[in-house]
């Protein structure tokens, strides 16, 4: 194989280019928005956190997930209404609960894998992104949740992590600024924080310096593959192009299972909605007020970012709504309480809200590997943490492709399910 297609321009699809054209291969990216990174690598979290690399298939998230069902204001909403692609979805999630150790594990050894190979492409290609080198907290509010975290950190040891309990004092001395009394907190001194689409803007730049083609504004209607060729069809405003490689790769977030589908692969990909808000801290006092260490707030499921002086970020919730992406104010009113609440000192006169639809697994574990053709390869479905591990899997992905592994995903320590 010379040349391959890579599908969606997400930081997943980009890394995946980057990884490629670096390895010699002639690449094509489509992307059908103008730009790389504006769907659900545009406003996420920003946390490059092996420490969050528990996978959610713990008995207690189905105990949790019916308590806040049908909360409003909850960190879970599912839409009950039923679907044959939720309902699969489910079912698969707790036959997967068997497998949370072993996967919250790999997960961990993923995720501090991708760091030197994310900071050494930020380095050689001269890309800011606003990359914070701080640590991060998880903060807890009862001895429930920090007694659980113990457990966790017993897994995330186990994947290579290392991370500290500290007192209500002690986190009061990485974090000055958090108001609110805890019963304790985990400090992760190694994870660090970065504006994802900064990063993979900067990176798809790196792309076309590479002759990497970047051809934005293309919507990928059909793909196809013999095993030999793969023929790719967008739509333009001249109708249908067909374009030829001699192979393909599928990194289009939410949208890989329709496009396995068409390649006899079956990538059961979920749309898990998230939020964020955007906080401008537009005054000295605000920029003062507001935390420059990452925090996870594990009762309300909430994730924070700094990101250069003038940008608090703040990202977390999950609704199970299908392709919807409406943006609720039901829905980001909490993230803007939560700031008020722990950072009272910060102005949320400026707020900006987003939604996006995260990539999930069933199992939480990315597909990283070829596909029933020979030609047809997958690198997606990194659900939370496709930031954090973005980087490991297209260096894994290049190497599936370079090898010409045979059908199959990548066994990275316990990531192996067969197509
Ligand atoms: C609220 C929230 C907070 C998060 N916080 C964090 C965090 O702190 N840390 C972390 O590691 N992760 C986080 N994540 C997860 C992370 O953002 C995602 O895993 C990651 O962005 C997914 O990247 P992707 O490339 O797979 O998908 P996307 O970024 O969605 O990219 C896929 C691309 O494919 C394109 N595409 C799809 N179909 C087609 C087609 N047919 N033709 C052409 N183009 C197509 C789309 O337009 C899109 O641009 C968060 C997610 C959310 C929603």
């Amino acid at each position: 194989m010379k040349t391959l297609a890579v599908i969606g321009g997400g930081i997943t699809g980009v890394t995946t280019a980057y990884a490629l054209a670096k390895r010699g291969y002639g690449v094509t990216l489509f992307e059908r928005h103008r730009y790389a990174a504006m769907d659900t690598s545009f406003a996420n979290g920003g946390q490059l956190s092996a420490s969050n690399a528990e996978t959610w298939t713990h008995p207690s998230t189905l105990v949790k997930g019916l308590k806040w069902m049908l909360k409003s204001d909850a960190p879970l909403l599912l839409n009950p209404k039923p679907s044959w692609h939720k309902m699969s979805w489910f079912a698969e999630f707790i036959a997967s609960i068997p497998k949370y150790r072993q996967n919250t594990i790999a997960t961990a050894r993923l995720a501090i894998a991708a760091r030197e190979h994310l900071f050494a492409w930020a380095a050689a290609e001269g890309i800011d992104f606003d990359h914070r080198r701080e640590g991060i907290l998880h903060i807890y509010r009862d001895k429930k949740g920090f007694d659980h975290a113990g457990e966790v950190s017993k897994l995330l040891a186990a994947g290579g992590l290392s991370r500290q309990p500290v007192t209500p004092d002690e986190m009061k001395a990485i974090e000055p600024t958090l108001a609110g009394s805890y019963y304790g907190g985990y400090y992760t001194e190694s994870d660090s924080t970065g504006d994802i689409h900064k990063f993979t803007q900067g990176l798809a730049a790196a792309c076309e310096r590479l002759a990497v083609r970047c051809l934005y504004g293309q919507d990928v209607r059909a793909v196809r593959s013999d095993g030999q060729e793969t023929r790719v069809t967008v739509a333009t405003a001249d109708g249908p192009e067909v374009h030829a490689f001699d192979g393909v790769v599928v990194c289009a977030g939410v949208g890989s299972r329709a496009l396995a589908a068409q390649l006899g692969d079956r990538i059961n990909v979920y749309p898990v909605k998230g939020y964020s808000i955007t906080v401008n801290l537009l005054d000295a006092a605000s920029q003062q007020a507001a935390p420059t260490v990452s925090l996870l707030d594990d009762e309300t499921k909430l994730v924070t970012s700094r990101l250069g002086t003038g940008r608090f970020r703040v990202a977390g919730t999950a609704e199970f709504n299908g392709f919807n992406r409406d943006i609720r104010a039901d829905r980001i009113r909490p993230l803007v309480d939560w700031v008020n609440q722990c950072f009272p000192g910060v102005s949320t006169r400026q707020v900006v809200p987003w939604a996006g639809l995260r990539p999930m697994m069933p199992d939480m574990m990315p597909r990283v590997g070829r596909g029933r053709q020979a030609n047809v390869f997958y690198n997606t479905g990194h659900g939370h943490l496709g930031w954090t591990l973005s980087a490991a899997t297209a260096e894994m992905l290049g190497e599936c492709v370079v090898q010409r592994v045979p059908r199959g995903f990548h066994p990275v320590a316990g990531v192996a399910a067969a197509a």
